[in-house]
């Protein structure tokens, strides 16, 4: 799966999109938002038109991944990579659902179940925690949300990313000019604070985790951002571990213990290599 075009530069296949999101009431949901009675969220793209496409993708091997934040929306997604690998048959093709914010009761064992990679960002789940409860209600809220150690329970692979660290990355092409316009960041896309979130799950302004059971282990967390992001991407066996025939990418922290960096959540980076050599400072 997946081509690289240089060293660098890894092709690894295409994404699609479900959905909208939760800030903007445009992911879809089973039940309406609280705060919109009368919206249900927004399917961006019709379902035979994503079944089509990863059909499509399949024929090109490329591997397929769909934006997918209301639980409707992950449903919907769900039985569309069901029904693509009850036609074409059992292989090895990683299919991700991308984000897996929201999960209506059952999904994420289907995830387990379909082999489907549940790529999250843990980091989402700061800004989301109060909206997520004013717009889907305290009960909904809690039973469905970033789901973690639910995934890791029903054996789907969990992987972390950071996802791309600016809200809208706009680009407007025509023939005479390309204008590119940044919106403002707003996810940090330092590992560390992703691995923090996902074992502590509190929110600025909070003094406790949403979703406790829903916590990981420093263990979990750690092979979510490594091993299982390498897997995720068909690059298993270059990335993901330190372990002979791969690429020695690592990096040095400021504190030679976990049970620090657990309790006081920081370390910094002190220097990064990649193959092998400093690359900083
Ligand atoms: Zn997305």
């Amino acid at each position: 799966m997946g081509r690289a075009i240089s060293q660098w530069i890894y092709l690894g296949g295409v994404k699609a999109f479900a959905d909208g999101s939760l800030g903007s009431n445009s992911a879809l949901f089973h039940e309406p938002y609280v705060d919109e009675p009368h919206n249900y969220g927004l399917q961006v793209t019709e379902s035979e038109i994503l079944y089509n496409m990863t059909m499509a993708s399949e024929k090109s091997g490329l591997q397929v991944a769909i934006h997918a934040i209301g639980d409707r929306a992950n449903d919907l997604i769900l039985d569309i990579y069901e029904s693509v690998v009850s036609t074409n048959g059992m292989r090895d093709r990683r299919f991700r659902i991308e984000h897996a914010q929201h999960l209506a009761p059952g999904a994420a064992a289907r995830f387990g179940r379909q082999g489907i990679v549940a790529s999250v960002q843990p980091l989402h789940l700061l800004g989301d925690a109060d909206s997520a409860t004013k717009k889907l209600g305290m009960d909904r809220a809690q039973k469905e949300s970033y789901l973690f150690r639910s995934l890791l329970a029903s054996n789907a692979l969990l992987a972390f990313g950071s996802d791309w660290p600016v809200s809208i990355l706009r680009f407007i092409n025509n023939y005479l000019s390309l204008h590119i316009t940044v919106y403002r960041l707003v996810v940090d896309i330092n590992p560390l604070g992703g691995i923090k979130t996902a074992m502590k799950r509190i929110p600025p302004g909070w003094d406790d985790a949403w979703i406790p059971s829903e916590c990981l282990t420093l263990n979990d967390a750690l092979k979510a951002h490594t091993i299982s992001a390498a897997r995720a991407c068909f690059l298993d066996n270059d990335l993901g571990s330190l372990s002979p025939g791969k690429l020695a990418d690592f990096v040095i922290l400021s504190t030679d213990s976990w049970d620090y960096f657990v309790a006081e959540g920081s370390a910094s980076v002190e220097a990064t290599y990649v193959s092998g050599e400093r690359a900083y400072p």
